[in-house]
């Protein structure tokens, strides 16, 4: 199966560059590790692919790098990829951070994991990308019992133009096969889906002119121009406006795993837990065993005593591990498919950590939330808050 491919499109040093943009949970850094071994073993490249993620797994940012080069092009950078061939992001979410489209341009081709595009709206218009491209991978996922990341590794082979589905099984079987035998043929669907389902944006009304896949196979050798060509400045390389030396002090980051009120919610992969009240006896288990403060206890009175009252998720913690609901043991916490909920009827915003729950919801990749060790020295010195 092994077969030389020649590379579409190259940077001034020979390589074709891809970055996955994407959170704890949903497979990038597999991901990544397949496409390495893909580029090596059976497309005839030289490649190279790394990650970089945090210490906690499920629900910090993760980003993956992969290099493609031609097999005279030795690859000798190991740097982080800051302008890919192709840019991969894993959960529409992730979007609300401008910065995952940092360093794309004209030469990049962008997948987004997305239902119906709407999260890419704001984005219309603002810069010019190779192309853009759609694929529901959530949906595909739980339809074949697979992950994110095959459906998503199947429409990158697709939109790159030189990978056959043929190896991508291969790859998929050497990976996934020996280790999860019985996970192998809804891994396999997966990625056929993810192949044939991804769409350009333009068939969802949106994207950017309609654009489709640059067709430059048969450009051997190409070059992306993007040596020494002055590139349109997106608004993700734009300066932050809170960074190190201007960032309120006791300011937080509230940014996706940077601290106690990150956003989990792109890192749940279709699954959540659902509370029915009626059920529950306020036992405390889940709360003890929730690693991220989703449920909120409230003073109040069950069967005529005084307790502290189990009042509702905030979900905007919540990463979809579900050992809440292993751990119930009335069943008042059971597992539903997100999609089917699209209301969350015991939504309840983290009551302690934030006086106002809207400043944290609504705070976009460049605000922050003050804190209360902040702002209660400001009332002992008398300061208004
Ligand atoms: S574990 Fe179940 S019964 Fe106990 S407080 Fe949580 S939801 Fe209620
Ligand atoms: S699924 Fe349950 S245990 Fe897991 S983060 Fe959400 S609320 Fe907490």
């Amino acid at each position: 199966m092994e077969k030389n491919v020649t590379l579409p499109i190259t940077d001034e040093n020979g390589y074709y560059e891809i970055r996955l943009e994407s959170i704890g949970g949903l497979g990038a850094n597999l991901c990544g590790k397949m496409l390495g071994e893909l580029g090596l073993k059976y497309l005839g490249l030289n490649s190279a692919s790394f990650s970089s993620y945090g210490s906690e797994k499920t629900g910090t940012p993760v980003k993956g790098f992969i290099r493609y080069s031609a097999p005279g092009v030795d690859i000798r950078i190991h740097s982080p990829i800051k302008k890919p061939h192709l840019l991969a992001v894993f959960h529409s979410a992730l979007l609300s951070d401008a910065s995952v489209l940092e360093g794309c341009g004209s030469y990049t081709n962008i997948i987004i994991n997305t239902v119906n595009g709407k999260e890419w709206e704001g984005f219309k218009g603002q810069q010019d990308y190779g192309g853009v491209y759609f694929v529901d991978a959530q949906k595909i996922a739980i339809e074949t019992k697979s992950r994110v990341n095959v459906v998503m590794l199947g429409a990158m082979a697709k939109v790159m133009g030189f990978v056959e589905l043929e190896a991508l099984n291969a790859i998929c079987e050497a990976a996934l096969g020996r280790k999860y035998p019985a996970a192998l043929s809804g891994n396999l669907e997966g990625i056929r889906r993810g192949f044939e389902e991804v769409r350009a944006a333009c068939e969802y009304g949106g994207g950017q002119g309609g654009e489709e896949r640059q067709d430059v196979k048969g450009e051997e050798g190409a070059k992306d121009g993007r040596a020494g060509k002055s590139q349109k400045k997106s608004g993700s390389e734009d300066v932050p406006t809170w960074g190190y030396e201007t960032a309120p002090i006791g300011g937080i980051n509230p940014n996706y795993g940077n601290c106690v009120v990150n956003d989990l919610s792109p890192s749940r992969q279709g699954y959540f837990p659902i509370f029915i009240p009626e059920k529950c006896i306020n036992c405390g288990l889940c709360d003890t065993t929730c690693p991220d403060m989703v449920f909120q206890f409230q003073k109040g009175e069950f069967k005529g005593r005084e307790m502290m009252i189990n009042k509702g998720l905030d979900y905007y913690h919540c990463k979809g591990c579900l050992r809440c609901v292993d751990v119930c043991p009335v069943q008042a916490l059971v597992s539903g498919v997100e999609a089917e909920h699209p209301r969350k009827e015991y939504f309840m915003p983290n009551q302690d950590l934030i006086r106002n729950p809207l400043n944290y919801e609504k705070a976009g990749p460049d605000g922050y939330v003050t804190s209360e060790s902040y702002l209660t020295g400001r009332r002992m010195k008398g300061g208004e808050v």
